[in-house]
């Protein structure tokens, strides 16, 4: 995944902030579901919003909305972060239940998934627990149908008591009969009347002996049955959320504390302690699921699942699943290197094209020589190198990485990763998080709220700068063209180039796994907790949409931040090499400054000030590299990489320096943005600089190992 307006958080609401309605008679809808059921996609046809909709559980991270009239009523809609429970615990399953709970919304909509609509009753189930305002959206009714699942809409909207609309939100189908539902529901035109769930006979004896005195307490604002069950849980986060709701402790009120005593002295007599109470809440709820289902779900042709199945016995098999993964991986950034190839010169020519004209323009205009280097020299061919190296890969790698998250794949990667994640005591779903970072670190950092556990999500953010982000790339892919792929003719150069960058990330993988161990042994001790990582079905990607989101929410994005730090870049360092402190610019006196220390770890001076001058943005690195080369102090126009490597080589370049330098590419401080991100998302300086030193260190470390052992060994 990349960075996206939504990863970056704009638009979105705290999880703490209620919304306020602009004007009287605007309804508040949330919009619960499994993560995975297209609840992304109802959310954008309904609202016409542009979100990015993606194939990993937990996805939508922050509460996002968005407002439609429907029928002459103002809504306002409210998508909030995919749950399977409103029992968990996690952050991001913690703000879904607060909002459906205490939000205050007038519906809820809760969508399902038609194909595996057992599982998702069970929010539905707990939905009604608290709220009766439910509609209940069963999408991908079109998989459905595919898959010859048969689903009785108006025998499931008796027994759950509420409305409810099939859909399939992808096509639009369905979704007006929705918000006719929401509408009447919202109206009190719906005659509502959830079944009560059941569960043990003294559970039911506790909370019946709690509910007259938590009645005359809630005043109505909450479910009394709801409330004395969460109380009888005990689960602290919950009971919190309850607090704060209310502005009261309700157990402060000596009745409803009176009969919590009484209630939980049942419990006591029939040794029902604290896990078996959750046992049985669950199973209730699962239970009554699998009672519903099966008397509105019929599925005609049961072996139609097996082709899934039979698929994911090839992709997660102890013997191909990983082997598999890395050819997918390398047939990828071989499709990125072969076809950036040509769209890259023809840009490169484009705009070098346009800086001949802008310094025609600027000498008949008499513009002074100094302009002309800051505006052209400086800052334009900055500006070109930028997009003319980074746009063409990304505008291919973007859109196959994202088929393979709409076919599914990704969650397989994930299954196939967890064994090794267990290893490395972190938890199996960074194997996402790191899948996300190969877009953009900081979108990948963001995603780590995915992972429940603090000490695991910590791991996850802080190894998540190991692997090449977008920004990487184009670096990576020059160096290892330039001096490893380049003296090989096509068409094996780009097989080469494919195989060693595939090296690379097979390596930044290995190096997360290392360090997410010993930080494991170390600052942040503990056991990998479990999870059930779902693999959800197959689907079939729409790849008209997979091309326009890729290039319009990753691609322009990252591009138009890149362009937004290259620009001024260039302008700092412009002055950096004009700006002259005796015999020598203030860039060369940084580099010799730098140089002793780079020396030993394979690099020079400048290399390292490049890296430094880098943080706005990672993909400036090699041309600031070239940039302090330049003796005339301004950017190279350069016809070729193999030109490049001249002045490279004259400038002391040797296979040790690109080795040291891509290792150093692949490990050091994250960039500007990451930085941000860690800080906010960790809310701690402390482990914001760690996240800074730990890649750091590993990086200086390896490039030390490296380069002494060449040395030693006299291979450079
Ligand atoms: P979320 O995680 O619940 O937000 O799910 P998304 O909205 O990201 O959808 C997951 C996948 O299901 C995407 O590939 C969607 O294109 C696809 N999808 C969503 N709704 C439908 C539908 O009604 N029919 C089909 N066939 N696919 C759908």
């Amino acid at each position: 995944m990349g960075l996206t307006k939504q990863s970056t958080g704009s638009g979105v609401l705290a999880p703490d902030h209620f919304i306020e309605r602009s004007h009287p008679g605007q309804k508040i809808i949330a919009l619960a579901g499994n993560p995975n059921v297209g609840k992304s996609t109802v959310f954008n046809s309904l609202t016409g919003m542009r979100q990015h909709t993606g194939n990993w559980p937990g996805k939508t991270v922050s509460i996002a909305r968005g407002n439609i009239v429907h029928r002459g009523t103002h809504f306002i809609l409210v998508d909030i972060p995919g749950t399977y429970s409103l029992m968990a615990n996690s952050v991001e399953e913690g703000v879904a239940r607060d909002f459906i709970c205490f939000g205050d919304p007038d519906a809820v909509i809760v969508v399902t998934d038609a194909t595996c609509l057992e599982r998702n009753l069970n929010l539905v189930l707990q939905t009604l627990e608290v709220t009766r305002n439910v509609v209940v959206c069963v999408n991908l009714m079109d998989e459905a149908r595919r898959r010859k699942i048969r689903i009785d809409l108006e025998e499931l909207s008796r027994r759950l008591g509420v409305p409810v609309a099939g859909t399939s939100a992808r096509s639009g189908k369905g979704l007006g009969k929705l918000m006719d539902e929401v509408q009447a529901v919202t109206h009190g035109r719906s005659s509502l009347n959830p079944p009560k769930i059941g569960y043990h006979e003294a559970v039911e004896s506790a909370v019946s002996l709690m509910e007259p005195a938590l009645k005359a307490v809630l005043k109505n604002r909450l479910s009394a049955r709801w409330v004395a069950l969460r109380l009888l849980e005990g689960e602290g986060s919950i009971l919190e959320s309850i607090r704060n709701c209310l502005g009261y402790d309700p157990l402060s009120f000596e009745t409803v504390n009176d009969s919590f005593q009484k209630a939980k002295e049942i419990l006591r007599e029939n040794s029902i302690g604290p896990d078996l109470f959750r046992d049985i809440i669950v199973s209730g709820i699962v239970r009554k699921a699998e009672e519903i289902s099966r008397e509105v779900v019929a599925v005609e042709d049961p072996g139609y699942n097996m082709r899934d199945r039979r698929i994911d016995r090839i992709l997660t098999s102890r013997t191909f699943g990983i082997p598999i993964m890395i050819a997918l991986l390398g047939v990828i950034l071989w499709l990125t290197i072969t076809g950036a190839n040509y769209p890259s010169t023809l840009l490169a020519n484009s705009l070098f094209w346009v800086e001949d004209q802008l310094t025609a323009l600027f000498a008949a205009i008499g513009a002074p020589a100094w302009l002309h280097g800051l505006l052209v020299t400086g800052m334009y061919r900055t500006l070109s190198w930028v997009v003319s190296v980074m746009l063409p890969p990304m505008a291919i790698f973007f859109p196959l990485f994202t088929l393979l998250e709409d076919l599914g794949y990704l969650p397989r990667v994930a299954f196939n990763l967890d064994s090794f994640f267990k290893k490395a005591c972190a938890h199996g779903k960074q194997a996402l998080t790191m899948c996300m970072g190969f877009g953009c670190n900081a979108a990948g950092v963001v995603g780590c709220r995915i992972i429940d556990s603090p000490r695991e999500r910590l791991i996850a953010i802080i190894t998540n700068n190991f692997v090449p982000c977008n920004g990487r790339f184009p670096t990576l892919i020059a160096i290892i063209t330039m001096f490893f792929a380049g003296m090989i003719d096509e068409p094996s150069r780009t097989v080469i180039s494919a195989l060693m960058l595939t090296g690379v990330i097979l390596l930044a993988v290995v190096m997360t796994l290392l360090v997410s161990r010993i930080l494991s042994k170390t600052i942040l001790k503990g056991l990998p907790s479990s999870f059930a990582l779902e693999l959800p079905p197959y689907r079939k990607p729409q790849v008209g949409r997979i091309l326009i989101r890729s290039l319009l929410d990753r691609t322009l994005f990252v591009l138009g931040r890149a362009i937004a730090v290259a620009a001024p870049a260039g302008l700092v360092i412009w002055g950096m090499a004009n700006i002259n402190i005796g015999e020598l610019s203030l860039l060369s006196h940084c580099a010799g400054f730098l140089d002793p220390f780079a020396r030993l770890i394979g690099m020079d001076g400048c290399i390292i000030m490049a890296f430094i001058l880098g943080f706005p943005a990672n993909e400036i690195v090699i041309p600031l590299v070239i940039m302090s080369y330049m003796a005339t102090g301004s950017m190279m126009e350069f016809e070729s990489l193999i030109q490049l490597r001249e002045l490279l080589v004259t400038n002391g370049w040797t296979w040790l320096t690109a080795v040291c330098v891509m290792l150093f590419s692949l490990m050091h401080w994250p960039c500007s943005t990451t930085c941000l991100t860690i800080k906010k998302e960790t809310q701690s300086w402390k482990w914001t600089i760690i996240s800074i030193l730990v890649p750091t260190a590993a990086g200086v470390a390896v490039c030390f190992i490296v380069a002494s052992c060449a040395r030693l060994l006299g291979l450079a």
